[in-house]
């Protein structure tokens, strides 16, 4: 806990977790490893580190 997490308090938990809106999460069907979702780089190119199965797009 530090003072400075304070300092934008009431804006954090509208954005709740990983990224903007919580709509661009890539998730791994197999093992649910779930990974915040890079612009111009669809899911479902992207490899799961843990499992290697090809993430897919939870709100894309
Ligand atoms: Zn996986």
């Amino acid at each position: 806990m530090t003072i400075g997490d304070q300092a934008g308090g009431g804006r954090v938990l509208s954005g709740r977790g990983l990224g903007p809106a919580g709509s661009s999460i890539c998730v791994c069907p197999k093992c649910d490893y779930k990974e915040a979702h890079k612009r111009g780089v669809p899911c479902n190119q992207i490899s799961c580190p843990k499992c290697g199965t090809k993430m897919r797009g939870e709100n894309c």
